[in-house]
């Protein structure tokens, strides 16, 4: 029988592999900065060998940061983005330091995604990308994903998961509560269903793809600028196959993986970087510790991920501050729901319990 995801985890040794990760991330700046250089310099050797290009995928501070570092050691990597998804300061950063800007991926026409078409086609990116998946599959189902299914409203999986019973594939109760009601009829529970759509599909269509596609057509493996200290769907499996990783399907470096926040704002300074003007300045408070006088993170205006934790005025709010036009379109006139009547983010907010 095919091996399960905790024989998988058992042979591979992840419990092992993500001690030594966070022993890593324990040790100081100047052991850090070192530690990236080691593995960025192994990552490009190794693409040499197996005749890969290299990349960076830019976005917002922390890649425009990996970017110069990896200038700075001497690999000169081009850096790619879908730069004008991105706030106009980065996008006026990206181009001064040559970044090349990628359109979003074609629809079947062969005319880029606009986001509005994505919300309308998919559904919303709301909370996050792993809920949000999830999420989706409940609302597409078909005989293939019955097993997900079932694993994501009871966290029993099946034989590939192990026979788990409590599964971190469950939604957490809350969300089950609000988009669990697609499976009503077959677990026999009694969970509320949306009267909107979602979907994990915004980023793979605006900015996934695009990269994919770019990196295909050049023959070319990315450089990231992620790092675990941040969290998310992403942080375990950067533990788990640390900073460079040659897989069958991904090939990837993350020479960042151990630095946290104060680590990258210091190599921000160390290295000059242009800091993009919706982040500040960066600066140090009376304790030392380094922050950035506006944005601490960036990402699209008008992205549900995470919306559900940030505190007032979230990003809607800034958005509504900034251009009210643009916030009343995506929050009232963005789709249109199948009576014809037109709605937006405020539908979805209010679902899930959001102010704005
Ligand atoms: S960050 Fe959010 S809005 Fe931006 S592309 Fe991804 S899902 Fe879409």
């Amino acid at each position: 029988m095919a091996e399960n995801v905790l024989e998988r985890m058992s042979r591979i040794g992840a419990d092992r592999k993500i001690a030594d990760f966070k022993v890593k991330q324990k040790e100081n700046y100047d052991f850090k900065v070192n530690y990236a250089r080691i593995r960025a310099w192994e990552f490009y050797n190794e693409c040499a060998k197996r005749d890969l290009n290299v990349h960076v995928s830019v976005g917002g501070l922390d890649s425009i940061t990996l970017l110069l570092f990896l200038r700075s050691i001497g690999i000169d990597a081009p850096g790619i983005s879908v730069s004008y998804l991105e706030d106009k300061s980065i996008m006026a950063v990206h181009k001064k330091l040559g970044v090349v800007s990628l359109k979003p991926a074609n629809k079947a026409d062969g005319v880029p995604w606009k986001k509005s078409e994505i919300l309308q086609e998919f559904g919303f990116p709301v909370l996050s990308k792993e809920i949000a998946g999830k999420i989706e599959t409940l609302q597409h189902p078909t005989g293939k994903n019955k097993t997900v299914r079932h694993a994501i409203i009871t966290g029993e999986t099946g034989a590939y998961g192990g026979y788990q019973k409590n599964s971190r594939m469950k939604m957490s109760q809350k969300w089950l509560e609000k988009f669990g009601g697609y499976e009503n009829e077959n677990e026999g529970v009694n969970y509320g269903t949306p009267n909107f759509k979602v979907s994990s599909k915004c980023c793979y269509y605006l900015k996934e793809k695009p990269c994919d596609d770019w990196a295909k057509e050049h023959n070319s493996v990315p450089y990231l600028g992620l790092m675990a200290s941040e969290g998310g769907r992403r942080a375990k499996s950067l533990m788990i196959n640390g900073c460079n990783y040659f897989g069958k399907s991904t090939i990837r470096s993350a020479p960042f993986a151990i630095f946290n926040r104060q680590d990258i704002l210091q190599l921000a300074l160390d290295l000059n970087v242009p800091v993009p003007e919706i982040y500040g300045t960066i600066e140090r408070k009376e304790d030392g510790t380094l922050y950035t006088t506006k944005a601490q993170r960036t990402g699209c205006s008008m992205c549900g991920f995470g919306i559900h934790m940030e505190k007032r005025p979230h990003r809607f709010d800034l958005l509504k501050e900034r251009n009210p036009k643009e916030w009343e379109y995506w929050m009232y006139n963005c789709c249109t729901d199948e009576n014809g009547e037109k709605y937006g983010w405020a539908r979805v907010l209010d679902y899930i319990g959001v102010g704005y």
